[in-house]
């Protein structure tokens, strides 16, 4: 049909005009159609679905002749037959919107984004993102259910691994980058994908670590701290948000109509749709809150969640509701304007095919050297007496460990399309270094051999920690010590008495006390993803100085959880981590094992004095410029992340005793010095008071500038009225 008929598909009209112009033409059913997301597309089975246009969305697609989703063009393809149904053969012709969860990249796997938060770097997470999109367009993938942005103190729980870590800073600022790499600015670029915020809101504190437990939290803790991330991708212009699982304060999110409608649509203008998490609004059954599906569903609806995954609620009840008068037909109206907005923008409607495909999406020279970059940052060194990096004299290696010949390991969690043969392990690396001669490698089980191999090599790297499954979604754990075995063995090596390199893989902080005693020098390196073994090669022959920084504190053991950064002053706490037993234990204190921020490189750093332009600030729009000297001290070059924190000490409601807001990035050579520069601005100390608004007091703030949230010199600047 031609454009005559369908006013539309003219791609020369704005984007509010060619919804308008569909919705008028669209029946009720139509409507409800594209509200519902399905898991699965069957181009077979769903034909006829499809050309009733009662099928919006869909997140995976099987296809007529079976292939496997992920050998090459087989997604593609899928998508493209189902999606000829849907744009050919139903009346008004609607393409399928497909999303997938293109996490921490597509076929080029990158650290996760715990990994990637170590590099505190947006324009490598921007770049990430990018390359992301571009590989999941070549599948026909238009939209990525990533960042997740929930804010991540409990190393209990599983989905650490896909935050950008604990602070609203660090995550947003992230985030945001995240978002314009894969969605790129300029709206319906083909190499692109519309991205998606989630999960609003709260997700990241289930009670105890258990994944989909309920959440206790207040308004105002939300306000200050756990929406913060949302905001920042909303207002880098985030297409999609997708709710929680959880409930908050006895609320469950797919039926919160104040932070739904209220805040996000209302308060903070967003225009883009609102999706249910997999089955979420079905799940309002589960929860005690809604009687049956028909019931969730007009819960669901009424609070703003536009796109349902996976329940069928809104397809089986959306239609009867608003015929028989209880749900407003303008609330399926503003789903349906969403979603087809959310469609027009990516340029769905000009273009909704894969196509055959033009360009393998693999990962490439250049992609890998990204991927390389990436996982270099994603190594944070939490300490090191000297051993490394290994010099070229470094005689015998002995790699030991259950990772040391691992690819699929070192992925990390939610990597539909990622390979584990794509990936270099770890011995491969170090073989293309050392040669056979040079290098003995063992799965780490002690053995009569293993005795044998660290006698005869002059170092061991043990490559320790999680295998990618035992983080993610509903991998949840009790404890957070290493995994069974691994400390014994560890202890086994540290007694034959070589020198001991520790390298720990892992989704989320783990228990490094003991790990920290018995090595030389221990490397937090998550899942770095497919350039796992280059990285590690690099960082310890000393090619590249590790410059992570952690993303999330490091407790003590797990009886300290939670050890947030964001700890608020008690009646009788006023000062982080004070040696007092008011408040704490009686057996221990609670001083992080590894505060956030930690991170160590081949050199050391003298911090000066910070200087601030001037002594105060104008509540309203005022700004003061601080600096800091900072200066190599050690023969080799390194980076610096220089971290600025606050403390409101006088505000209407408790503030965290520090609070990261800002950071510089400084790279030195031996015996230099550089200027961290740092402009500091009132609207840095907003908060949220006791009625939930947004205000900034006059008074006096502590700026605390150093390497980590627990050491750095302080000054005051004064907020004038
Ligand atoms: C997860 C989401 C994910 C969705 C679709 C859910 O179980 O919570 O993060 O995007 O599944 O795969």
């Amino acid at each position: 049909m031609h454009v005559e008929h369908r006013p539309w598909l003219d791609a020369t009209r704005p984007v509010p005009e060619r919804v308008e112009a569909l919705m008028a033409q669209m029946t009720l059913e139509e409507k409800v159609g594209q509200t519902h997301q399905v898991a699965n597309i069957h181009p077979d089975d769903d034909a006829e679905l499809l050309r009733q246009g009662s099928i919006g969305s869909s997140l995976f697609a099987s296809g007529a002749t079976g292939g496997n989703e992920r050998d090459e063009g087989v997604l593609a393809h899928n998508i493209d037959a189902a999606q000829r149904h849907a744009v050919e053969d139903s009346r008004l012709g609607i393409p399928v919107l497909f999303g997938r969860d293109v996490i921490h990249g597509h076929r080029t796997v990158f650290p996760i984004p715990l990994g990637l938060a170590a590099a505190w770097d947006e324009e490598l997470a921007e770049q990430a993102g990018e390359i992301a999109a571009h590989e999941a367009v070549v599948d026909g993938v238009a939209w990525t259910f990533a960042p997740m942005v929930d804010l991540s103190e409990e190393p209990r729980w599983g989905r650490v691994a896909e935050s950008l870590g604990e602070t609203p800073v660090l995550s947003g600022r992230l985030a945001a980058a995240l978002v314009r790499g894969f969605q790129g600015d300029v709206p319906g670029h083909p190499d692109r994908i519309a991205a998606c915020a989630k999960h609003f809101a709260g997700y990241g504190l289930a009670a105890g670590g258990r994944d989909y437990d309920t959440v206790s939290v207040g308004e105002n803790t939300l306000r200050n701290l756990h929406l913060r991330p949302f905001k920042a991708a909303v207002d880098a212009g985030v297409t999609t948000v997708m709710a929680a699982f959880n409930d908050v304060d006895g609320i469950p999110m797919h039926a919160h109509r104040h932070l739904l409608r209220d805040v996000l649509k209302g308060e903070w203008g967003f225009e883009g749709l609102v999706v249910a998490d997999w089955n979420g609004v079905g799940q309002l059954v589960n929860e005690g809150v809604a009687a049956d599906l028909r019931d969730a569903a007009r819960q669901a609806i009424e609070a703003g969640v536009d796109l349902d995954m996976c329940s069928g609620g809104y397809s089986a009840h959306l239609a009867d509701l608003v015929r028989d008068g209880v749900v407003a037909e303008k609330l399926v109206d503003d789903a349906v304007r969403r979603i087809l907005t959310v469609k027009f923008r990516l340029g769905l409607f000009e273009r909704p095919y894969a196509g055959e495909p033009t360009r393998s999406n693999a990962p490439t020279e250049q992609t890998r050297s990204v991927a390389r970059r990436a996982a270099h940052a994603a190594h944070v060194l939490v300490s090191n007496n000297g051993v490394l990096p290994l010099g070229p004299d470094c005689g015998t290696v002995h790699l030991s460990g259950p990772f040391a010949e691992e690819g699929e390991a070192l992925l990390g969690t939610w990597t539909l399309d990622g390979r584990g043969e794509d990936v270099v392990s770890p011995a491969a690396a170090f073989r293309e270094r050392l040669g056979n001669e040079r290098l003995l490698v063992s799965d780490g089980r002690f053995s009569d051999r293993s005795v044998q191999q660290v006698r005869n090599a002059d170092v061991t790297v043990a490559v320790v920690g999680e295998h990618s499954w035992r983080s993610g979604e509903a991998n949840s754990v009790s404890d957070i010590g290493l995994p069974a075995g691994q400390l014994d063995a560890l202890r086994q090596l540290a007694r034959l008495g070589k020198p001991l390199v520790a390298v720990v893989y892992t989704g989320r902080p783990l228990e490094l006390g003991d790990v920290m005693d018995l090595a030389d020098a221990v490397v937090v390196v998550w899942h770095p993803g497919i350039e796992a073994g280059n990285a590690l090669a690099d960082i310890v022959f000393g090619d590249v100085s590790p410059h992570g920084r952690l993303p999330m504190t490091f407790p003590l053991t797990t009886g300290h959880i939670p050890t947030s950064t964001h700890q608020r002053p008690t009646g009788r706490l006023i000062e982080r981590h004070e040696d007092t037993r008011l408040g704490r234990y009686l057996d221990d204190l609670v001083f992080p094992r590894l505060p956030f921020g930690h991170g160590l490189t081949y050199t050391t750093f003298d911090y000066g004095p910070p200087r601030l332009s001037a002594p105060q600030l104008a509540r309203s729009g005022g700004s003061v410029q601080l600096e800091v000297d900072v200066t190599n001290t050690g023969d080799r070059a390194g980076r610096e992340v220089v971290q600025l924190y606050f403390r409101d000490p006088v505000a209407e409601v408790t503030r965290p005793l520090v609070e990261l807001t800002d950071w510089a990035v400084l790279d030195l050579g031996p015996g230099d010095t550089g200027t961290a520069e740092f402009t500091v601005t009132a609207e840095q100390f907003a908060y949220f008071g006791r009625d939930n608004t947004a205000r900034v007091d006059a008074g006096e703030i502590v700026l605390q500038v150093g390497p980590d949230a627990l050491t750095g010199a302080r000054t005051t600047v004064i907020v004038t009225t």
